[in-house]
C-alpha cells in the first residue's frame, strides 16, 4: 500500500469538511446512543460489540497503513504510533470490556458511521506519520513534540479517569444514571470529553500537522454538541445539579 501526499491531503480536507458537517448535524440531532438512545435508527448491537466494531480499525487498519509506509522504522513515527496505539488499545478493547452488560444497545448505524470515520482517520493520520510526513530524530528534541506529548498524556489521564468514575457509578445490575461527583466532574458535565479534546490537540501539536489538526477539530465537532446535550439533560434530570458546573470548559462553557 503506497499512500502519496495528494491522497493523504485529499483525505485530510475531506475530514475537515466532515467536521463542519458533523457539528451542524449534531447540533440538530443528538447522536442516538447512551442516554440519548431512542427508537427510529434501525437495528442495534450490544454496546460492547458496537464499540469494538467502531474503534478497532483505529488499531488494526492504522497499524496496517503505518507498517507499509516508507517511515515505518524511524524513531519519531514509531513514537507517534506508540501514542496512537496507547489511546486506541484502550478505546477499542479495554473500555468496551469494562462496560456493564446492562449498557444501552448501540444502533448499528452509529457503529457503522464511527467505523467509516475511523477508516478515513487512519488514512489521514497513519498516512501522514508513516508515509508522507518527514520527521528526523531531531524532532525528539523539539519543544512542540514535548508540549504535544504532555498535552496528550494529560488529556488521556483526564479522559480515562473520568470514564472510570462514570463507569463506577452503576452497580453491575443497575441501568439508571446518577449524579457524578469528584475530580473534574465537579466543574464540568463531561470531563471525559474535555480530556479527549485536549489529547487530540496534543497529538496535533506533537505531529505539527494538518492531519493531526483535522482530527482534533473533528473531535470538537463530535463531542462539544454532545457535551452540551449531556449538560442540559443533567440539569433537567437532577433539580439539585450543582450550579457552578459547566458543560465542557471549567468556568467558561
Ligand atoms: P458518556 O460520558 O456518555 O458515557 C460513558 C459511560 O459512562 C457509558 O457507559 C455511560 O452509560 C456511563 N455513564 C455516563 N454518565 C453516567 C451517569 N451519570 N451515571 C451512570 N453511568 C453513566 O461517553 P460516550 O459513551 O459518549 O463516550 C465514551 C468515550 O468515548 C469517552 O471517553 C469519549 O471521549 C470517547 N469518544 C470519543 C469520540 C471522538 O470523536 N474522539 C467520539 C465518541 C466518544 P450509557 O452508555 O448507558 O449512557
Amino acid at each position: 500500500m503506497n499512500l502519496d501526499r495528494s491522497l493523504v491531503e485529499g483525505a485530510t480536507y475531506l475530514e475537515l469538511v466532515m467536521a463542519a458537517a458533523t457539528i451542524v448535524s449534531l447540533l440538530v440531532v443528538s447522536a442516538p446512543y447512551g442516554r440519548h438512545a431512542r427508537k427510529g435508527f434501525g437495528p442495534t448491537v450490544p454496546a460492547r460489540l458496537g464499540w469494538v466494531l467502531m474503534e478497532s480499525p483505529s488499531v488494526l487498519l492504522f497499524g496496517a497503513i503505518f507498517f507499509t509506509g516508507a517511515h515505518r522504522f524511524e524513531a519519531v513515527p514509531l513514537a507517534f504510533l506508540a501514542m496512537w496505539w496507547f489511546h486506541y488499545l484502550n478505546r477499542a478493547f479495554v473500555f468496551p470490556a469494562r462496560l456493564p452488560p446492562t449498557s444501552q444497545p448501540m444502533p448499528l448505524l452509529v457503529a457503522a458511521l464511527g467505523m467509516g470515520f475511523n477508516f478515513l482517520n487512519s488514512v489521514v493520520n497513519a498516512g501522514w506519520i508513516g508515509h508522507v510526513g518527514q520527521y528526523d530524530s531531531t524532532w525528539l528534541a523539539d519543544p512542540r513534540f514535548w508540549l504535544g506529548l504532555g498535552m496528550f498524556g494529560l488529556g488521556f489521564g483526564i479522559n480515562h479517569r473520568s470514564d472510570m468514575r462514570l463507569l463506577a457509578l452503576r452497580k453491575p445490575v443497575e441501568t439508571g444514571y446518577k449524579l457524578p461527583k469528584g475530580g473534574l466532574h465537579e466543574w464540568v458535565s463531561s470531563p471525559n470529553y474535555l480530556g479527549e479534546i485536549v489529547e487530540w490537540f496534543g497529538w496535533a501539536v506533537a505531529t505539527w500537522s494538518l492531519s493531526g489538526l483535522a482530527f482534533a477539530l473533528y473531535t470538537v465537532a463530535n463531542l462539544a454538541p454532545r457535551a452540551w446535550q449531556h449538560h442540559q439533560w443533567y440539569r433537567q434530570k437532577f433539580p439539585d445539579y450543582p450550579p457552578q458546573r459547566r458543560a465542557l470548559i471549567p468556568f467558561v462553557w
